[in-house]
């Protein structure tokens, strides 16, 4: 292969010409995997590197999902932004999304970025955090706010269905939403409103909003959790299979792991978190409260043993142990100490949750639609994102499915394996010339070895690269050399209708 001036000049045999040689002799050559599910929002202005993602092969990734992004931000968003960042020392730069395309473009990233504008903080632009269904002046605010930002080259819209206020979204003011994203030929990602007990629900609320609103549906990290509801994923499958018949346009990814990662927030059930995670830790403070909270069921079951810190900012000695655990070493009911904890951290301490069946691991991937994405963010191994024990699917997804689920366990074939990490993400995101390796498309390519590639990160030890994956280019130029990060940072800010739509 022979590539000039970022893109791949030829493909065949006797090619000749100066420049850096990559001998690739008994190696296999792929296009970069394109992480449709990545939350690297933050961590690329941290570390413009993205160190976990470039090592596994990434040389795209997809931020703003589960209803969260960068921009744009306004009132309650844009406050809400400033504290996250805060936690690295850094500051917001920008109000609307082409101002935070043009920060991340003057930061520079290894590899390639875009972003969904997140409905969660449309909402939070719009009428803050408040409960309730919004008005139609704010439904109009929330829908021009949106065309701006795909007009600014956002490549859709995510929502997060279980984390307020996205939560507080009805289904027909998100079909308003990812109505203006179809007319613009964008993607709508959801973290759907249940993966539990109600998963067939939530999907078929995702499909209803494909079927009314014309848009194309990606339903994010797909998965049946909890124990009593394993197995479901064949009949949230089969649903997706018959609305993909009837001409839905919806597929689907998955990380390759039996754990999932989120906030301990998600065990406080919805109407606590009315106002935002400050005033939900307020409410916390208070034992009437508490008490109303305990008798309310959420999705995660309040699966104590189950449920692991991976990163509290205040104690890093919690990192990698069980809620029950601590718990118990404080002498403390769980969801008391879970409450404490909240106020302590304003909200914001990363769990491990335990919840899913390898069963439905090897299920789910083996459907044609379903694209991987790891559903983290960048984290790296020295540094601010080396903290805590982050799921290890940070460091390891690729690999991981490349390695033990394609070539040692055989639930897919090496060769679907390559395309469920990169042509069909860029076809579900219209992503021109990137995803296939092809003369005349854009050299996002990576060099592995189809013999040792594999994940090496684990719960217990999770900041530790993947094997067999020595050479990673991104637009022509060298990010990863004999497995060693390069100063090149070639990655370039894709926009809907210049890069893809
Ligand atoms: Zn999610």
């Amino acid at each position: 292969m022979a590539i000039r001036d970022g893109r791949i000049a030829a493909i065949g045999d006797g090619l000749t010409g100066g420049g850096r040689t990559i001998d690739a002799r008994g190696l296999a050559v792929m296009p970069g995997a394109i992480d449709i599910h990545s939350h690297s929002d933050e961590a690329m202005l941290v570390n413009s590197a993205l160190e976990s993602a470039l090592h596994q092969g990434v040389t795209t990734v997809v931020c703003g999902n589960c209803g969260g992004a960068s921009a744009p931000v306004l009132g309650l968003a844009a406050s809400e932004l400033e504290r996250d960042l805060a936690r690295f020392g850094l500051e917001r730069g920008w109000t609307s999304y082409a101002e935070y395309a043009a920060a991340v473009e003057r930061n520079g990233a290894s590899i390639n970025v875009c972003s969904f504008v997140g409905h969660g903080t449309l909402r939070m632009c719009v009428m803050g955090a408040e409960m309730r269904a919004a008005t139609a002046g704010e439904l109009a605010a929330m829908k021009a706010l949106l065309a701006s930002a795909l007009r600014e080259g956002a490549i859709g819209m995510s929502t997060g269905l279980i984390y307020p206020p996205s939560a507080y979204g009805t289904t027909d003011e998100i079909v308003a939403l990812a109505a203006v994203v179809a007319e613009r030929g964008g993607l709508y990602a959801s973290h759907i409103r249940n993966e539990g007990a109600r998963l067939l629900d939530a999907v078929a609320e995702g499909i209803e909003i494909g079927r009314r609103s014309a848009v194309r549906v990606q339903l994010s990290h797909h998965k049946a959790s909890g124990k009593p509801n394993w197995g479901r994923v064949k009949d949230s499958t089969a649903l997706i299979v018959r609305a993909r018949a009837d001409g839905v346009d919806v597929t689907a990814d998955q990380y390759p792991y039996t754990a999932s990662s989120t906030g301990l927030a998600v065990t406080i059930p919805d109407w606590a978190h009315e106002g935002g995670p400050l005033a939900m830790v307020e409410r916390l403070r208070g034992p009437l409260v508490r008490r109303r909270i305990r008798d309310e069921e959420v999705e995660t079951c309040r699966n104590w043993p189950a449920i692991v810190i991976a990163r509290a900012q205040h104690h890093p000695e919690w990192s990698g142990r069980s809620v029950a655990d601590l718990a118990a070493a404080a002498g403390r009911d769980p969801l008391e100490w879970t409450c404490d904890a909240l106020v302590e951290h304003d909200g914001d301490i990363a769990i491990v949750h335990h919840s899913m069946s390898e069963d439905d691991v090897r299920y789910v991937m083996a459907k044609e639609w379903i694209a991987i994405g790891s559903d983290s963010r960048a984290n790296a191994p020295y540094g601010p994102l080396s903290s805590g024990k982050p799921h290890p699917r940070s460091y390891g997804t690729f690999p991981r499915v490349l390695g033990r689920y394609a070539r040692d366990e055989k639930v897919i074939t090496l060769e679907d394996a390559v395309r469920k990490m990169t042509s069909l993400p860029a076809a579900r995101l219209r992503l021109r010339d990137r995803g296939v390796l092809r003369e005349g498309a854009r050299a996002d390519v990576v060099v592995f070895d189809p013999l040792r590639v594999a994940d090496r990160a684990t719960y217990d030890d999770p900041h530790r690269y993947p094997d067999g994956m020595p050479y990673v280019i991104v637009n022509g130029e060298v990010a990863l050399d004999g497995g060693e990060t390069t100063a090149a940072r070639a990655g370039r800010f894709l926009r809907l209708g210049a890069d893809a739509g």
